[in-house]
Protein backbone atom coordinates (compact mmCIF):
# COMPACT_ATOMS: atom_id res chain seq x y z
CA UNK A 1 0.00 0.00 0.00
CA UNK A 2 2.98 2.13 0.74
CA UNK A 3 3.21 2.97 -3.22
CA UNK A 4 0.16 5.35 -2.97
CA UNK A 5 3.02 7.68 -0.99
CA UNK A 6 5.89 7.57 -3.99
CA UNK A 7 6.21 10.76 -5.25
CA UNK A 8 4.28 12.35 -2.48
CA UNK A 9 5.55 15.98 -1.13
CA UNK A 10 5.11 15.58 2.48
CA UNK A 11 6.33 18.42 5.51
CA UNK A 12 7.20 17.58 8.52
CA UNK A 13 7.79 19.71 11.63
CA UNK A 14 9.79 18.81 14.44
CA UNK A 15 12.35 16.57 12.15
CA UNK A 16 15.50 17.39 13.91
CA UNK A 17 15.17 14.63 16.10
CA UNK A 18 12.91 11.84 17.72
CA UNK A 19 9.30 10.97 15.88
CA UNK A 20 9.43 13.55 13.60
CA UNK A 21 13.32 12.25 11.97
CA UNK A 22 11.68 8.67 11.93
CA UNK A 23 8.97 9.73 9.81
CA UNK A 24 11.41 11.66 7.35
CA UNK A 25 13.31 8.32 6.89
CA UNK A 26 10.12 6.29 6.64
CA UNK A 27 8.17 8.50 3.74
CA UNK A 28 11.78 8.91 2.31
CA UNK A 29 12.03 5.12 2.15
CA UNK A 30 8.55 4.65 0.59
CA UNK A 31 9.81 7.47 -2.24
CA UNK A 32 8.17 10.64 -1.44
CA UNK A 33 10.11 14.36 -1.13
CA UNK A 34 10.42 15.41 2.50
CA UNK A 35 10.61 19.07 3.39
CA UNK A 36 12.21 18.72 7.01
CA UNK A 37 12.23 21.85 9.32
CA UNK A 38 12.92 22.68 13.45
CA UNK A 39 14.93 25.04 14.39
CA UNK A 40 18.17 22.93 14.72
CA UNK A 41 19.92 23.30 11.20
CA UNK A 42 22.92 21.06 11.94
CA UNK A 43 20.71 18.10 13.19
CA UNK A 44 18.13 18.52 9.90
CA UNK A 45 21.24 18.65 7.71
CA UNK A 46 22.30 15.61 9.25
CA UNK A 47 18.96 13.80 8.35
CA UNK A 48 19.18 15.46 4.63
CA UNK A 49 22.64 13.59 4.60
CA UNK A 50 21.11 10.50 5.32
CA UNK A 51 18.24 10.86 3.79
CA UNK A 52 19.42 11.78 0.42
CA UNK A 53 22.17 8.57 0.54
CA UNK A 54 19.26 5.87 1.81
CA UNK A 55 16.81 7.27 -0.66
CA UNK A 56 18.28 8.94 -3.86
CA UNK A 57 15.24 9.38 -5.45
CA UNK A 58 13.21 11.40 -3.00
CA UNK A 59 13.50 14.78 -2.94
CA UNK A 60 14.46 16.82 0.45
CA UNK A 61 13.77 20.34 0.94
CA UNK A 62 15.89 21.42 4.52
CA UNK A 63 15.32 24.64 5.92
CA UNK A 64 15.12 26.10 9.78
CA UNK A 65 12.01 26.61 11.09
CA UNK A 66 10.32 27.80 14.54
CA UNK A 67 6.60 26.52 14.74
CA UNK A 68 5.99 29.16 17.17
CA UNK A 69 6.09 32.48 15.00
CA UNK A 70 3.41 32.79 12.58
CA UNK A 71 5.37 34.53 10.22
CA UNK A 72 8.56 32.48 9.80
CA UNK A 73 5.80 29.79 9.09
CA UNK A 74 4.19 31.94 6.35
CA UNK A 75 7.53 32.65 4.71
CA UNK A 76 9.18 29.09 5.37
CA UNK A 77 6.21 27.85 3.16
CA UNK A 78 6.66 30.28 0.33
CA UNK A 79 10.01 29.32 0.13
CA UNK A 80 9.50 25.67 -0.59
CA UNK A 81 10.70 25.38 -4.24
CA UNK A 82 7.68 24.31 -6.65
CA UNK A 83 8.98 21.04 -7.72
CA UNK A 84 7.89 20.18 -3.93
CA UNK A 85 3.96 21.49 -4.53
CA UNK A 86 1.61 21.03 -3.81
CA UNK A 87 2.20 19.48 0.07
CA UNK A 88 0.19 16.43 -0.06
CA UNK A 89 1.25 15.39 3.81
CA UNK A 90 1.74 18.11 6.70
CA UNK A 91 2.68 15.95 9.56
CA UNK A 92 2.39 18.29 12.38
CA UNK A 93 4.74 16.80 14.86
CA UNK A 94 6.81 19.65 16.70
CA UNK A 95 6.11 19.77 20.20
CA UNK A 96 8.26 19.39 23.93
CA UNK A 97 7.36 19.27 28.01
CA UNK A 98 8.93 21.71 29.72
CA UNK A 99 8.98 21.21 33.47
CA UNK A 100 6.16 18.72 34.86
CA UNK A 101 4.71 20.70 38.29
CA UNK A 102 1.98 21.15 40.14
CA UNK A 103 -0.76 23.63 39.25
CA UNK A 104 0.26 26.18 41.45
CA UNK A 105 4.10 26.01 40.58
CA UNK A 106 3.93 26.21 36.66
CA UNK A 107 6.65 28.32 35.99
CA UNK A 108 5.03 30.76 33.47
CA UNK A 109 7.45 30.95 30.83
CA UNK A 110 7.28 27.09 30.58
CA UNK A 111 3.92 27.71 30.11
CA UNK A 112 3.79 30.14 27.21
CA UNK A 113 6.18 27.46 25.64
CA UNK A 114 4.09 24.66 25.83
CA UNK A 115 1.07 26.57 24.46
CA UNK A 116 3.24 28.38 21.83
CA UNK A 117 4.79 25.25 20.31
CA UNK A 118 1.91 22.70 20.97
CA UNK A 119 -0.99 24.68 20.04
CA UNK A 120 -0.39 27.72 18.02
CA UNK A 121 2.59 26.14 16.20
CA UNK A 122 0.12 23.46 15.39
CA UNK A 123 -2.38 25.60 14.43
CA UNK A 124 -0.16 28.28 12.13
CA UNK A 125 1.23 25.23 10.21
CA UNK A 126 -2.44 24.12 9.59
CA UNK A 127 -3.46 27.95 9.04
CA UNK A 128 -0.78 28.37 6.35
CA UNK A 129 -1.21 24.96 3.83
CA UNK A 130 -4.65 24.54 4.17
CA UNK A 131 -5.75 26.81 1.92
CA UNK A 132 -3.49 24.80 -1.14
CA UNK A 133 -4.80 21.49 0.16
CA UNK A 134 -8.40 22.37 -0.13
CA UNK A 135 -7.97 22.95 -4.01
CA UNK A 136 -5.70 19.69 -4.70
CA UNK A 137 -6.34 17.57 -1.65
CA UNK A 138 -4.08 16.38 1.15
CA UNK A 139 -3.77 14.63 4.73
CA UNK A 140 -2.97 16.59 8.26
CA UNK A 141 -1.59 14.56 10.77
CA UNK A 142 -1.25 15.46 14.32
CA UNK A 143 0.86 14.22 17.30
CA UNK A 144 -0.83 14.12 20.16
CA UNK A 145 -0.76 12.42 22.88
CA UNK A 146 -2.18 9.91 25.10
CA UNK A 147 -1.68 12.86 27.77
CA UNK A 148 -4.65 14.19 25.48
CA UNK A 149 -6.79 11.86 26.45
CA UNK A 150 -5.76 10.98 30.10
CA UNK A 151 -4.63 13.88 32.00
CA UNK A 152 -1.85 13.10 35.35
CA UNK A 153 -0.73 14.78 38.36
CA UNK A 154 1.98 17.98 37.28
CA UNK A 155 1.19 17.81 34.15
CA UNK A 156 -1.58 19.88 33.82
CA UNK A 157 -0.44 22.44 31.03
CA UNK A 158 1.07 19.77 29.05
CA UNK A 159 -1.92 17.31 29.33
CA UNK A 160 -4.22 20.78 28.23
CA UNK A 161 -2.14 21.47 25.05
CA UNK A 162 -2.00 17.54 23.81
CA UNK A 163 -6.16 17.75 24.99
CA UNK A 164 -6.39 21.11 22.26
CA UNK A 165 -4.31 19.33 19.92
CA UNK A 166 -7.23 16.48 20.24
CA UNK A 167 -10.62 19.16 20.08
CA UNK A 168 -8.32 20.82 17.09
CA UNK A 169 -8.27 17.70 15.06
CA UNK A 170 -11.59 16.63 15.58
CA UNK A 171 -13.22 20.40 14.98
CA UNK A 172 -10.81 20.15 11.82
CA UNK A 173 -11.73 16.59 10.58
CA UNK A 174 -16.07 18.03 10.51
CA UNK A 175 -14.96 21.06 8.80
CA UNK A 176 -13.31 19.34 5.95
CA UNK A 177 -15.72 16.39 5.65
CA UNK A 178 -17.06 17.74 2.22
CA UNK A 179 -13.46 18.48 1.32
CA UNK A 180 -10.66 16.47 -0.14
CA UNK A 181 -8.19 16.94 3.16
CA UNK A 182 -8.15 14.02 5.23
CA UNK A 183 -7.32 14.75 8.89
CA UNK A 184 -5.88 12.03 11.39
CA UNK A 185 -4.24 12.41 15.12
CA UNK A 186 -1.56 9.83 16.34
CA UNK A 187 -1.82 9.55 20.11
CA UNK A 188 1.41 7.90 21.32
CA UNK A 189 2.12 6.68 24.79
CA UNK A 190 5.85 6.55 26.00
CA UNK A 191 7.90 6.95 23.33
CA UNK A 192 11.83 6.97 23.77
CA UNK A 193 13.15 10.17 22.08
CA UNK A 194 14.67 13.65 22.97
CA UNK A 195 11.26 14.36 24.63
CA UNK A 196 12.36 13.21 28.13
CA UNK A 197 15.90 14.74 27.97
CA UNK A 198 14.47 18.08 27.34
CA UNK A 199 12.21 17.78 30.02
CA UNK A 200 14.34 17.07 32.53
CA UNK A 201 16.72 19.51 31.24
CA UNK A 202 19.10 17.08 29.40
CA UNK A 203 19.40 15.01 32.88
CA UNK A 204 19.96 11.63 30.90
CA UNK A 205 19.25 9.51 34.03
CA UNK A 206 16.17 11.13 35.00
CA UNK A 207 15.12 11.13 31.71
CA UNK A 208 15.79 7.41 31.39
CA UNK A 209 14.32 6.14 35.01
CA UNK A 210 10.72 7.55 33.51
CA UNK A 211 10.26 4.40 31.96
CA UNK A 212 10.23 2.43 35.13
CA UNK A 213 11.18 -0.65 33.80
CA UNK A 214 8.83 -0.83 30.48
CA UNK A 215 10.08 -0.74 27.35
CA UNK A 216 9.15 2.22 25.56
CA UNK A 217 7.79 2.68 21.97
CA UNK A 218 10.73 3.99 19.71
CA UNK A 219 10.25 6.95 17.29
CA UNK A 220 9.90 4.20 14.16
CA UNK A 221 7.19 2.99 15.95
CA UNK A 222 5.10 6.20 15.46
CA UNK A 223 6.12 6.66 11.95
CA UNK A 224 5.12 3.25 10.87
CA UNK A 225 1.48 4.52 12.05
CA UNK A 226 1.62 7.74 10.23
CA UNK A 227 3.08 5.96 6.99
CA UNK A 228 0.12 3.79 7.73
CA UNK A 229 -2.60 6.02 7.99
CA UNK A 230 -1.35 8.60 4.97
CA UNK A 231 -1.20 5.78 2.72
CA UNK A 232 -4.61 4.25 2.80
CA UNK A 233 -6.99 4.22 -0.37
CA UNK A 234 -8.74 7.47 -0.96
CA UNK A 235 -12.14 6.37 0.80
CA UNK A 236 -10.52 5.63 4.37
CA UNK A 237 -9.70 8.01 6.77
CA UNK A 238 -8.36 7.46 10.06
CA UNK A 239 -9.48 9.35 12.78
CA UNK A 240 -6.69 8.63 15.33
CA UNK A 241 -4.78 5.98 17.15
CA UNK A 242 -3.62 5.62 20.25
CA UNK A 243 -0.69 3.29 20.86
CA UNK A 244 1.04 2.42 24.42
CA UNK A 245 4.32 0.16 24.79
CA UNK A 246 3.07 -3.09 26.20
CA UNK A 247 2.98 -2.39 30.07
CA UNK A 248 2.45 1.22 30.09
CA UNK A 249 -1.20 1.88 32.43
P1 LIG B 1 11.84 15.21 20.46
O1 LIG B 1 12.19 16.16 21.58
O2 LIG B 1 12.82 14.16 20.07
O3 LIG B 1 11.41 16.03 19.17
C1 LIG B 1 10.64 17.21 19.23
C2 LIG B 1 10.84 17.96 17.93
O4 LIG B 1 10.07 19.17 17.99
C3 LIG B 1 12.28 18.34 17.71
O5 LIG B 1 12.62 18.07 16.37
C4 LIG B 1 12.31 19.82 17.98
O6 LIG B 1 13.29 20.41 17.14
C5 LIG B 1 10.92 20.22 17.53
N1 LIG B 1 10.49 21.49 18.07
C6 LIG B 1 10.34 21.86 19.36
N2 LIG B 1 9.97 23.16 19.44
C7 LIG B 1 9.88 23.60 18.17
C8 LIG B 1 9.57 24.85 17.58
N3 LIG B 1 9.25 25.92 18.32
N4 LIG B 1 9.58 24.96 16.23
C9 LIG B 1 9.88 23.89 15.46
N5 LIG B 1 10.21 22.70 15.95
C10 LIG B 1 10.21 22.56 17.29
O7 LIG B 1 10.49 14.53 20.95
P2 LIG B 1 9.45 13.53 20.22
O8 LIG B 1 9.92 13.10 18.90
O9 LIG B 1 9.11 12.53 21.23
O10 LIG B 1 8.21 14.52 20.08
C11 LIG B 1 7.47 14.68 18.89
C12 LIG B 1 6.00 14.86 19.22
O11 LIG B 1 5.54 13.68 19.85
C13 LIG B 1 5.70 16.01 20.18
O12 LIG B 1 4.55 16.71 19.71
C14 LIG B 1 5.38 15.32 21.49
O13 LIG B 1 4.52 16.06 22.30
C15 LIG B 1 4.75 14.03 20.97
N6 LIG B 1 4.74 12.91 21.93
C16 LIG B 1 5.91 12.39 22.42
C17 LIG B 1 5.86 11.35 23.33
C18 LIG B 1 7.09 10.76 23.93
O14 LIG B 1 6.98 10.01 24.91
N7 LIG B 1 8.27 11.00 23.39
C19 LIG B 1 4.57 10.77 23.77
C20 LIG B 1 3.43 11.37 23.17
C21 LIG B 1 3.51 12.40 22.28
P3 LIG B 1 14.17 21.69 17.48
O15 LIG B 1 14.52 21.64 18.94
O16 LIG B 1 15.34 21.51 16.57
O17 LIG B 1 13.32 22.84 17.09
Amino acid sequence: AYHRLHGKNVFITGASSGIGWACAERFAQAGSNVIISARRLEQLQQLETKLIADSPTSLVHTGQLDVTCKESVDTFVASIPSKLKPIDILVCNAGLVLGLDKLLDVNPQHMDTMIDTNIKGLVYCIQTLLPQMLQAGGHIVNIGSIAGREPYAKGSIYCATKHAVHAITQSLRCELIDTPVKVTEICPGMVETEFSKVRFHGDELAAKNVYKGIDPLVADDIADLVVFATSRPKHVEIADMVVFPHGQA
